[in-house]
């Protein structure tokens, strides 16, 4: 059955807006995998005018956090001035990053030392072969040494670090705080502290779709998603309360349509957002947004049923 038949007429809509998710950058230095982002890039970054764009926006919207990713965005060369810009404005400012090269950028550390941002880093498992296999040979090494400059910043205890877990093939995550502890244990070993660890499932898009297709395994991970379709969760899917922009400034219901360059209904720009009091939409579905609901649900802070 199609997705959009499954849900709720009352769930088809957005609920309150809370959160502006901007795609400031489809540069990323790795090839992961499981990227849903890369195939599609053009390599494009957000604008300084598009970003002005952002935070007239935000100017005119209350808003909870903004969501900065990519891509990886702290290679984009205006990071730091805009996510002082954006602390201006909201309370909270998330940070999404592979962790392998931020310390290359002083001035960001300098400010993510002095300001407290959530950062989140992607850490698709808690050994090296396996994070390697994944994401390239030495990747582990790297994002090991960068967790641990962010624990010295306070980021883990004083400050929000989060990780993220994917599968590392066609299934579904295990039960979050479970796999939380082995993560714990594990990178205790190499004296490394988290807040918390999201499980997120991978949406057949991008890479991920082109290895499950590669490997025959297609159709049983979208019935697999559809097996386990789990109503509970389709209020809080994170479509419902965020905006997502791209680096053109175009808008989609999320990080995944923006992957497919599948566009938001009714408006197409942020600016066209800047002045708009109202912003309650229809929401466009796909059927790999049985993703988002499966069994535990996903989004991008993790399991919904949580
Ligand atoms: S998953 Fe993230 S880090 Fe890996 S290639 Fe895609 S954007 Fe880059
Ligand atoms: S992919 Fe997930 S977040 Fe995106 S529109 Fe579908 S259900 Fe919502």
């Amino acid at each position: 059955m199609k997705f959009e038949d499954r849900i709720p007429e009352k769930y088809k809509k957005t609920g309150d807006i809370t959160t502006l998710q901007l795609n400031i950058t489809e540069k990323c230095n790795l090839r992961c995998k499981h990227c849903h982002v890369m195939k599609n890039s053009e390599n494009l970054e957000m604008s300084k005018e598009t970003m002005q764009d952002c935070l007239k926006f935000l100017d005119n919207h209350k808003m909870k956090t903004v969501d900065i990713t990519g891509g990886e965005p702290t290679t984009h060369p205006e990071i730091v001035w805009f996510i002082e810009e954006c602390f201006k404005r909201v309370e909270e400012v998330i940070i999404r990053t592979n962790a392998t090269n931020i310390e290359k950028n002083q001035e960001l550390m300098d400010l993510l030392d002095k300001e407290k941002a959530k950062i989140v880093v992607s850490l698709p498992c808690y050994t090296q072969d396996n994070v390697d296999s994944q994401r390239g040979n030495g990747v582990f090494d790297k994002v090991i040494a960068n967790l641990i400059r962010l624990n010295e910043m306070g980021y883990g205890t004083d400050k929000e670090l989060d990780l993220v877990y994917n599968p590392l093939g066609g299934f579904l995550p295990p039960e979050q705080s479970n796999l939380q502890l082995d993560y714990e244990r594990e990178l205790k070993k190499k004296n490394v502290v988290f807040s918390n660890l999201f499980t997120i499932t991978n949406i057949p898009i991008g890479y991920f779709r082109d290895f499950l297709v590669e490997n025959g395994e297609y159709d049983d991970y979208m019935k697999l998603l559809e097996d386990n379709y789990n109503e509970d969760n389709v209020q809080n899917l994170m479509c419902r309360y965020q905006i997502s922009v791209d680096s053109l400034g175009n808008l989609h219901d999320c990080d995944f349509h923006l992957a497919e360059k599948v566009t938001m209904n009714d408006y197409i720009s942020i600016k066209d957002l800047i002045d708009v009091d109202d912003l309650t939409r229809k929401i466009v579905w796909k059927d790999y947004c049985y993703g988002c609901s499966a069994e535990s649900g996903s989004s991008c802070g993790g399991a919904l049923d949580e």
